[in-house]
């Protein structure tokens, strides 16, 4: 009897960790199925070059997972029950159920609007592809002269900030951050940061924290008014409410509580990884949604399932930051360097090695997914039947 492994999200993580299972393990004694709801892999750290106007090249998963080992199933989560073991999924052919010995939980987030009144009505999300596609036919459409103001001082707000400034110099972009600008940035970070804004004519709005939006203005707490044709709004990522919904131990934010196998502490036929997860990273701190810590959390989930069902040695390496490859359009960018746990350092590279820097990284993160094992060797050790029987004998606390 095979072992059902089943990868519910086919991002980053869900991606890397199902291409990554299905090359650990023997396909006579696992089957690894990855679901996910749109049909092709989309690159979310590439979508404020989708709001400019850019193309991305297709990825369809089919042709990615081709004779990896890895079955697709193309429909929409809509529930976990952990107790049963199952996946209640639902699509065009109507509703079903897909029973699992070990699931991996990778669906992501969205957007994060934090309750500010308005957003819902007016102002656009980058977070995912068709909020993206959205935005960027709003901006086709508007006239010279108008004004954008993107909302949040983070990573995804200075990418959008300036890729729609550089694609749009007829536009009058602005940013409005709740801090200064490149708070967390080096000091030569913030320098290089002011420098670019300022060579792209956006308009910073510092300590200017957005508590309502309108139609044509957003307004901050200390009553200020920003006049917006166009709000974009990029202050955070939320997970989506399914794991909310089950069993299994959440945080507040609904992310769910992992060991550093990315297991979760209260169900352990389950693991999470990536935006989903909370996983503790150096210095106790709990690592950031991000790829760059997400994608070390599914091989991590990928070896530690392969080795519980092979006998092999559990992964113990680390989750650490580097650095924080920022894109400031197409011909400048910002590699801030990072200890461990994600500060800043002194050392950067900027300008146009940086903008080539960054675009590697973009393009090896999506060349990752389709090749998750490259370079590692197939460690296909045999999934005894005890093993097997005790993954999948293994039952939730009631
Ligand atoms: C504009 C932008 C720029 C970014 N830039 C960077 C960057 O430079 N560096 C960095 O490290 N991070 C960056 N990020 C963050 C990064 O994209 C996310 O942290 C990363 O994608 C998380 O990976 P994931 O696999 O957890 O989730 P995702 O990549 O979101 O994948 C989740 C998958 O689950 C699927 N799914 C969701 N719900 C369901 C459902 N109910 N049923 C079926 N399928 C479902 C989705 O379709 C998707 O395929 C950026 C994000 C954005 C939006």
């Amino acid at each position: 009897m095979q072992h059902r492994v089943i990868v519910l999200g086919a991002g980053y993580t869900g991606a890397f960790a199902a291409g990554r299972l299905a090359r650990r393990l023997r396909r006579e004694d696992v089957a690894v199925t990855l679901v996910n709801a749109e049909p092709d892999f989309v690159e979310r750290v590439r979508m404020h070059q989708v709001v400019a106007g850019q193309d991305l090249k297709p990825r369809p998963l089919r042709e990615m997972f081709a004779g990896t080992g890895v079955e697709l199933r193309l429909t929409q989560v809509t529930g976990v029950d952990v107790g049963r073991k199952t996946v209640a999924v639902a699509d065009g052919n109507g509703a079903g159920e897909l029973a699992y010995d070990t699931l991996v939980y990778a669906l992501g987030s969205g957007w994060n609007a934090q309750g500010v009144p308005g957003t819902a009505e007016h102002a656009y999300e980058i977070a995912g592809r068709p909020g993206a596609l959205r935005l960027r036919e709003r901006l086709a459409r508007l006239d010279a002269g108008r004004t954008v103001v993107v909302v949040g001082g983070g990573l995804t707000g200075l990418e959008a900030a300036t890729e729609i400034a550089e694609a749009r110099p007829d536009l009058d972009v602005a940013l409005a951050a709740r801090e200064g600008l490149g708070d967390r940035l080096s000091p030569k970070g913030r320098e290089h940061l002011r420098k670019v804004f300022g060579r792209l004519r956006i308009t910073v709005h510092e300590h200017a924290a957005v508590t309502g939006v309108e139609a044509d203005r957003v307004r901050t707490a200390d009553g200020m008014t920003i006049p917006a044709a166009v709000t974009v709004w990029t202050t955070g990522f939320a997970v989506h409410p399914i794991a909310r919904a089950t069993a299994l131990e959440v945080t507040g934010t609904g992310q769910i509580v992992v060991d550093a196998t990315m297991r979760s502490v209260s169900h352990p036929d389950v693991y999470a990884v990536g935006d989903a997860a909370m996983v503790i990273g150096p210095g106790d701190k709990p690592l950031r949604m991000s790829c760059a810590s997400g994608t070390p959390t599914a091989w991590q989930a990928a070896d530690a399932i392969a080795a519980r069902l092979t006998g092999g040695k559990l992964p113990n390496a680390p989750i650490r930051y580097f650095n924080q490859c920022i894109s400031l359009g197409r011909k400048e960018g910002l590699i801030q360097y990072v200890t461990a746990d994600d500060r800043a350092v002194p050392a950067v590279l900027t300008g146009r090695l940086a903008a080539v820097y960054k675009e590697l990284i973009c393009k090896g993160a999506a060349w990752g997914v389709a090749n998750p094992t490259f370079g590692l060797p197939a460690r296909r050790r045999r999934v005894t039947r005890e093993r097997a029987a005790a993954g999948s004998a293994v039952r939730s606390p009631a």
